[in-house]
């Protein structure tokens, strides 16, 4: 699909987006969008990197994945919409087009990572009632899981590791009743996220 992007510099140049990628045939897109090179633009007039989000389906039939990206700027619209794509699962905005990929790529439970994240924010928002942090899954290593954790500081990205016995033990908790509270309250019909939990008023 064709979209406009206008600069700064009053120039519009027009692009060329798939509206689907499949990673099995395309790998070349898993490093793209881990190193947040995906869906850059640079203006044809003054050269500026643009970096808008456009919707997009992500398929990865080796994981399992079929994946709706809703941009960010349509967050309300998708708690507002009646119905769900069909047997998709959504993210919204590409920083969690990003994290949800690493999580595939590791092989890891969704759910799971999005319960440990919901403990590290509320660890996180403690110390620091006034900050806007967010929390993002990183990689695994061999005893343990990283993430990142923005907004504890201006500019700084807080690095974190929980151990892989806390995902086996919270990833136990979650087969023998993926139906309770925690987990059910971070999933919004197709859309799992913390975001759900942290959702402000104006969006419920
Ligand atoms: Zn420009």
């Amino acid at each position: 699909m064709k979209h406009k992007i206008p600069c700064f510099c009053d120039n519009t140049f027009s692009v060329e987006v798939p509206d689907e990628i499949d990673l099995d045939i395309q790998d070349e897109y898993i490093n793209k969008i881990m190193d947040g090179s995906f869906m850059n633009f640079f203006c044809t007039n003054c050269g500026k990197k643009h970096k808008p989000e456009f919707p997009i389906t992500i398929l990865w039939p080796s994981r399992n994945l079929r994946l709706e990206v809703i941009p960010e700027l349509d967050r309300g619209e998708f708690y507002r919409r009646k119905k769900d794509q069909e047997q998709k699962e959504t993210v919204i905005g590409y920083p969690e087009l990003s994290d949800r990929i690493a999580v595939y790529r590791d092989r890891l439970e969704p759910a799971v990572i999005e319960a440990l994240k919901y403990y590290l924010f509320l660890k996180a928002e403690e110390t620091n009632p006034d900050m806007e942090i967010s929390i993002w899954y990183q990689n695994k290593g061999p005893d343990s899981l990283e993430f990142h954790i923005h907004g504890l500081k201006t500019d700084e990205i807080a690095v974190t590791r929980l151990p892989l016995d806390l995902y086996e033990k919270t990833n136990r908790d979650y087969k023998a009743n993926p139906r309770g509270e925690l987990f059910s309250s971070l999933r919004w019909r197709s859309y799992l996220s913390i975001q759900n939990m942290l959702r402000p008023e104006e969006l419920k």
